[in-house]
């Protein structure tokens, strides 16, 4: 079967020092070859072997006249990307050089690529599966160096091979059940139902387990979400600043200047931390200050994790109370900021108050402490030991439903057998099964589905 050959910009379209234009499909070679021009006389694209780069210039075809000095890749089929003849023209011009090789090779015949189009093709020739494709999206988008690990596993097979195991145990069981059914004058040693049970129950808790990595497999992904609160002023963006060890929020002493949400991703000893600067709680008169008010409070209520900063140097008034109503049942490491300057607040009465939860004494402004919060944030997620590296973690929520629905059909199929029902319902659930696994995998999903997740893709991939 034919394919029609795609091209793209495949490299950020911002102004860099190269660029590469990715050509895919059966004429690739001999598209690129009509607008290079080797120097080396005589060299044609094809004729050389497959995974090796030419350096030369991307001319017009009339004219001769020069583009862009280039290096090509030939990459031919099966051994590439998307398993078709792949060319990649690395280009050293700007964007507007970009545009006129592109332009070059669309006359020459080729298709503008929709977003994520090589990787389907990838995925539609079988280099790989669904997940792995979706790999791909999470890496590109990936925030955290966790969920960067995560999905570089993914993308490595390593969730395809589970499903593959579990499909196999599923195929098994099948094909068992039905032989008996079919040829009963074989008498397959009568199929044993406490074996088929006891196997269920096996993979039911395979895939439970898998099911509840989701949830730590959302923190990989997204990370811990901390909200950072207090009334204006108390130093919540210093804070942010101290932690990001760069500039980042805005700080200066008129109280309610963070008038928006500001949000940072940062790693601590391993832990994804998405942080959260809110503009202060407070009762206020001003209109757009009463928004931020009103953000910080939603953002509070979406939190995992709440680090609240008090201003040692001042005296606990009605707003720093009205927050600890607000935080008193959530998870709280309570900060008593400004400790280079003379302490005024009274400790006892908010020990009594937030008695569970961490208290740490920090000087945002000298940078001090921030280790102690930094340990203490990694003492209540315990999630330091998390290796990426040898465990599996369910980070999409598709393949997460997937999975939630083969149990149901799973715990069916032992209801069936606990009610003495006949075995050809057994088989029934346990091809829902299967195909919901397979949709993980891709092997039973539909055409829209498909184009759904390919969908999500940027250009170039
Ligand atoms: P926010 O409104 O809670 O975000 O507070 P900011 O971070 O904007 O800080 C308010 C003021 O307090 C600024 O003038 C900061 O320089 C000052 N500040 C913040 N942290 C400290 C600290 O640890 N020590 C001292 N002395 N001043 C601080
Ligand atoms: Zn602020």
């Amino acid at each position: 079967m034919l394919t029609d050959t795609i091209c793209s910009i495949a490299t950020a379209l911002s102004p860099s020092g190269i660029g590469i234009i990715r050509v895919s499909g059966d004429n690739s070679i001999s598209i690129v070859n009509k607008i290079f021009k080797s120097v080396h006389k005589g060299l044609k694209l094809n004729q050389v072997k497959t995974h090796t780069i030419h350096y030369g210039h991307i001319i017009m075809p009339n004219t001769e006249e020069i583009i862009d000095e280039v290096m090509v890749s030939v990459m031919k089929g099966p051994h590439s990307f998307t398993r078709e003849d792949v060319v990649e023209i690395n280009c050293h011009g700007g964007i507007m050089v970009l545009e006129n090789v592109l332009k070059l090779v669309l006359t020459m015949g080729a298709r503008l690529s929709e977003p994520g189009e090589f990787t389907k093709r990838a995925f539609m020739n079988g280099r790989i599966d669904l997940s792995q494709a979706e790999a791909v999206i999470d890496i590109i988008n990936s925030k955290t160096q966790l969920s960067l690990k995560s999905s570089v596993n993914q993308l490595n097979g390593q969730l395809s091979n589970k499903m593959d195991m579990i499909k196999n145990q599923l195929i098994h069981l099948i094909a068992h059940i039905e032989a008996s059914i079919d040829y009963p004058e074989y008498d397959i040693e009568a199929l044993n139902q406490d074996k088929v049970k006891l196997d269920i129950e096996k993979i039911i808790k395979d895939i439970y387990e898998l099911m509840r990595t989701y949830d730590s497999g959302k923190l990989i992904r997204e990370g811990i979400s901390t909200a950072i609160i207090g009334k204006p002023n108390v130093g919540k963006s210093s804070l942010l600043n101290a932690m990001l060890k760069e500039e980042r929020a805005i700080v200066t002493d008129i109280p309610g200047t963070t008038r928006d949400v500001l949000e940072e991703y940062m790693n601590i000893h391993g832990i994804p931390l998405k942080l959260v600067d809110t503009a202060g709680i407070r009762v206020t008169d001003d209109q757009i200050e009463k928004i931020g008010v009103q953000r910080s409070k939603s953002k509070l209520e979406e939190a995992d994790l709440i680090i609240f900063v008090l201003d040692a140097s001042r005296a606990l008034d009605e707003e720093d109370l009205h927050i600890i109503e607000l935080i008193k049942d959530r998870e709280v490491i309570c900060l008593f900021n400004k400790m280079d300057l003379d302490e005024k607040i009274d400790r006892k009465s908010i020990e009594g108050v937030l008695d569970h939860g961490y208290m740490i004494d920090i000087s945002a402004k000298n940078v001090e402490g921030i280790d102690a919060l930094e340990h203490a944030i990694k003492d209540m997620f315990y999630l330091g030991e998390i290796d990426v590296n040898n465990d599996l973690y369910i980070t999409n929520v598709r393949h997460k439903n997937a999975l939630e629905k083969a149990l149901i059909s799973l715990n069916e199929v032992l209801e069936s057998i606990n009610n003495k029902m006949p075995e050809d319902c057994w088989s029934i659930d346990l091809k829902n099964a299967y195909e919901n696994i397979g949709i993980i995998t891709g092997d039973t999903v539909n055409e829209d589905m498909i184009k759904e997740i390919f969908s999500r893709f940027c250009l170039g991939k």
